[in-house]
């Protein structure tokens, strides 16, 4: 009974330490001004290989090696999403921190890393529009091994950083199966290997749906997540993800 009536207040007090306490960049340990957003310093965000990069706007690969979008591998892949918000490239820092929120278990590093995909997406040109995130989903055996969905903290954590509202869909889509790692498969190895992997939860209705994850590497996944959202009614699909690989082509 007292812990349910401490519950708020203990939750309202770590609201007020976040955002008025100082606390330090994720990344660097700088300290930052109270309530700064996002929580990694300017230095360290400038600092992180492929932020400033040209990409395709559509799978999010570097754009410095084509010339137009025209000759990017998407544009015979055909992703099912219509385009990739990124952060930056998958190495240093940003591969540290994610494999250390989802190995690590540091749970605490989905707020920056959500925040920089806030970040990312609300400085987009043309602007970008959202309805609602879905975190791409893990199986219900990997999300009782690991006890969270780094997706959906991530989302979260980016809908809790955007003054407008943007609602957050934790069973938007399921995943039904694991699959095999992709690596050293075809296109169409991809396809079938992730066939039947995901159904969705929910109806998406002439909605812009942002789809979470924290790495495109083939993009087989996110392509095969925004088919199954596009099949329940979504009108566009953009890949919000943490950090693109470089070289993958999207499948
Ligand atoms: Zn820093
Ligand atoms: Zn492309």
């Amino acid at each position: 009974m007292l812990q349910g009536l401490l519950k708020p207040v203990r939750r309202r007090i770590g609201f007020w330490f976040d955002h008025l306490a100082p606390r330090g960049c994720a990344l660097c340990d700088q300290a930052l001004a109270p309530g700064a957003f996002p929580s990694v310093c300017m230095a360290c965000i400038l600092a992180m290989p492929g932020i400033n990069r040209l990409r395709c706007a559509r799978c999010g690969l570097p754009a410095s090696a084509v010339t137009d979008q025209q000759a990017c591998p998407c544009s015979i892949a055909s992703p099912a999403f219509d385009q990739t918000v990124a952060v930056a490239d998958y190495v240093a820092p940003l591969d540290r921190l994610i494999t250390s929120l989802k190995f690590g278990r540091q749970l605490n590093l989905a707020r920056p890393l959500g925040e920089l995909l806030a970040t990312r997406w609300l400085g987009s040109t043309p602007a970008i529009r959202l309805d609602c995130l879905v975190p791409v989903p893990l199986s219900a055996s990997r999300l009782a091994q690991r006890g969270f969905n780094q997706a959906l903290e991530m989302a979260r954590s980016m809908a809790a950083s955007v003054r407008a509202p943007l609602p957050v869909m934790p069973f938007g889509l399921h995943r039904l199966r694991d699959t095999p790692p992709q690596t050293g498969l075809s296109l169409v190895e991809r396809r079938h290997n992730l066939a039947g992997a995901f159904s969705s939860g929910a109806r998406f209705d002439g909605l812009h749906v942002g789809l979470v994850d924290d790495v495109m590497t083939s993009g087989s996944t996110l392509t095969e997540s925004a088919r199954i959202l596009k099949a329940a009614g979504a009108c566009s699909v953009v890949a919000l993800v943490v950090a693109r690989t470089t070289r993958d082509s999207p499948a």
